[in-house]
């Protein structure tokens, strides 16, 4: 099953999309092929090279109160790491820490809300970082938007057209 990488106008990498949708995506004149496979397609019409990366040729529309304040998203601000401890952990493993605790009056929004490895979480308790002599690694703001996407897929699997596509900021999962 070959997956193909979505990069926005901005040649930023969006998602991976699986290559039946690419065609789809292309032949509705939404994406332009960046980077192709050497594996071909055969249809009745027309035979293709397999797209590896495509680009959008349009801008994505971002809702307009920025990002949705969501477990998830704060975990994709945060890149799956414990802002306390620097753990980087799958999402299963993590929770997220309210800075000033809701004890306190701290609130559950962008700024309040880090995230969080289980063990931090329970040492931290009740009291805020500075009770607790916990560190926050960066202070928590509102992102414009998402400043990292996960890969589902393995290091040792990232073909290698997408490497050119793949910041820094974008989270592989290694298998
Ligand atoms: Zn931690």
């Amino acid at each position: 099953m070959e997956q193909v990488l979505l990069l926005n106008i901005a040649y930023e990498p969006l998602r991976t999309i699986d290559w039946k949708k690419a065609i789809t995506m292309l032949c509705l004149g939404k994406v332009e092929v960046i980077e192709e496979y050497n594996r071909e397609i055969h249809s009745v019409s027309f035979t293709i090279r397999l797209p590896s990366v495509v680009r959008l040729l349009r801008m994505v529309k971002r809702p307009k109160s920025g990002v949705k304040f969501s477990r998830q998203n704060i975990y994709a601000r945060d890149r799956y790491q414990c802002q306390y401890c620097g753990a980087k952990n799958p999402a299963e493993e993590l929770t997220y820490d309210h800075v000033l605790p809701k004890s306190r009056g701290g609130r559950t929004e962008w700024k309040n809300i880090v995230t969080c490895c289980v063990e931090c979480n329970r040492k931290k308790g009740g009291r805020t970082p500075g009770e607790a002599r916990m560190k926050l690694i960066r202070k928590p703001t509102r992102p414009k938007w998402l400043p990292a996407i996960r890969i589902t897929i393995g290091f040792r699997d990232i073909p290698e057209s997408w490497r050119d596509y793949l910041y820094w900021n974008v989270e592989l999962l290694d298998q």
